[in-house]
């Protein structure tokens, strides 16, 4: 049995049209999302058969590897869940998400800020990689991140809870060279009630590091 499978998508390739094409959605998640899946699971098995031969010298790309398919698949899974064609908007009370709204000012200054920021993060990407909005555990903050590829740049121990796909795969048949349209355009698909139940359940393991403050 692999370790890791390829999550359903929560609705059909259209549901997210016309911010994201049905025809994006499809190949994004059955092949991109998929090619994750198997990396990380045929890495996994690479290193059982380093540990078992003791032969070492693929050790360093064996890690870079499962590093890099294991960020693949867990953010494609979030990104999945953090979208709904009945998203957009801004967190609000009085839709059972203020304390997310009240995290957002809180750290950010307002949600207009975060919004800028967030976007700027995403859309100046070099290359491939996303913008992320993380829990930060030490000071109990979020932060948004730049991730380099799926792995890189990113602060040990926070945990993404709205990430913005900023490959080209996500958006160049649709947006073709117009990466900062489609992030715009992300916004109006941003499913709150997910990401304010990822920041539940991260603030709800806060001492996960074991750091003093
Ligand atoms: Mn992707």
């Amino acid at each position: 049995m692999p370790v890791y499978t390829l999550p359903d998508l929560p609705y059909d390739y259209a549901a997210l049209a016309p911010v994201i094409s049905p025809e994006i959605i499809e190949l994004h998640h059955d092949k991109h999302h998929a090619a994750y899946v198997k990396g990380a699971n045929d890495t996994l098995e690479q290193l059982a058969e380093a540990r078992d031969k003791e032969t070492w010298g693929a050790i360093n790309g064996l890690e870079k590897s499962l590093a890099f398919h294991l960020s693949g698949h867990i953010l494609h899974s979030i990104y999945w869940r953090n979208m709904s064609g009945d998203g957009g908007g801004e967190p609000l009370e009085k839709d059972g998400v203020g304390e997310l709204a009240d995290a957002v000012a809180e750290s950010f200054g307002s949600f207009a800020r975060f919004k800028a920021q967030l976007s700027k993060a995403a859309a100046t990407t070099q290359g491939s990689g996303w913008g992320v909005l993380a829990y930060e555990p030490l000071s109990g903050r979020l932060i948004v991140e730049q991730v380099y590829d799926h792995q890189g740049n990113v602060g040990q121990g926070a945990t993404p809870i709205l990430v913005f796909d900023a490959w080209e795969h996500a958006f160049y048949l649709q947006y073709r060279n117009q990466k900062v349209d489609f992030i715009e355009a992300m916004w109006q698909v941003v499913n709150w009630q997910d990401v304010a139940a990822r920041y539940t359940a991260a603030r709800s393991r806060a001492d996960v590091l074991l750091l003093a403050p």
